[in-house]
């Protein structure tokens, strides 16, 4: 089982990134469950055609006692999809929800039962709290990647989730893989994102180009790979999902 936490900024493209990746993954006849660790609980939209799954805290909180299947939704692509969610806003604490819904998961043993060969989770990456940072440590996650554009404020997070990754790997967890580039296309922003990897002393694993088939697909509550399986942008996310399964670089 290769499990792969994806961070990075809110609104940077993770859950776009995660979800065509989980989707390429599946095509290839892996078992794929990605998990969505971030209060906006949408990370797997686009598998699940544009609706909203339940989360594991929502269900929680009206269900004392679920069951997996109340937490764990199949989508049409093959993936298995979990949401942590958030808690109410202005009483309970996001970093501490993941917490929970991670505990849940583990009792009623999903991985067990689900057997997945790939762990995907699309975390938050603005705060790095213990709670945020639970798939690097507890065994959860063995590869961290980064989702940045050049743009200052993502580049900033990157930095932050790059610290907190070396402070827990110190002590044998999950090991930065490296950034992975989801352009906004500005001029200079490549040679930023470089710099900035450069300071890290992590390489840019993969740069993603901009492309409104995303929102296309988007638009009709799917992900690139099963809107558009024959472009060019459905072949970089299977590339980079190749790339993340095999180990390796691609600049
Ligand atoms: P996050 O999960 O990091 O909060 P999302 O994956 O929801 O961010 O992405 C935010 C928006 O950016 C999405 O609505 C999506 O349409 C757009 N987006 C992400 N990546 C790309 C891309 N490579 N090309 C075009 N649009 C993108
Ligand atoms: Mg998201």
């Amino acid at each position: 089982m290769k499990k792969i936490a994806i961070y990075g900024k809110g609104g940077i493209g993770k859950s776009t990134t995660v979800s065509n990746i989980s989707a390429a993954m599946a095509s290839m006849g892996l078992t794929v469950l990605q998990v969505g660790c971030d209060p906006k609980a949408d990370s797997s939209r686009n598998l699940t055609e544009g609706q909203n799954i339940p989360t594991v805290l929502e269900v929680l909180r009206k269900k004392g006692d679920p069951e997996l299947e109340d937490l764990v939704v199949k989508s049409t692509t093959g993936v298995y999809c979990v949401e942590s969610g958030g808690p109410i806003p202005g009483v309970g604490c996001a970093g501490r929800g993941i917490i929970t819904a991670f505990e849940k998961l583990e009792e009623l043993d999903a991985f067990g039962v689900y057997q997945p060969d790939v762990v995907m989770y699309d975390v938050l990456g603005d705060v790095v709290c213990g709670g945020f940072a639970m798939p690097i440590r507890g065994g959860y996650a063995d590869d961290v990647c980064i989702v940045t554009s050049g743009e200052m404020m993502s580049l900033y997070a990157a930095t932050n989730i790059s610290h907190a990754v070396r402070s827990f790997g110190k002590r044998g967890y999950a090991s930065l893989r490296g950034l992975i580039l989801n352009a906004k296309n500005f001029e200079g922003e490549q040679e930023l994102v470089d710099k900035a990897a450069a300071e890290i002393g992590t390489p840019v694993l993969y740069r993603m180009p901009r492309n409104q088939l995303v929102q296309k697909a988007e638009a009709d509550g799917k992900t690139v790979i099963e809107a558009f399986p024959d472009s060019d942008m459905a072949e970089h996310y299977r590339t980079l999902a190749k790339l993340l399964l095999d180990g390796g670089e691609d600049v």
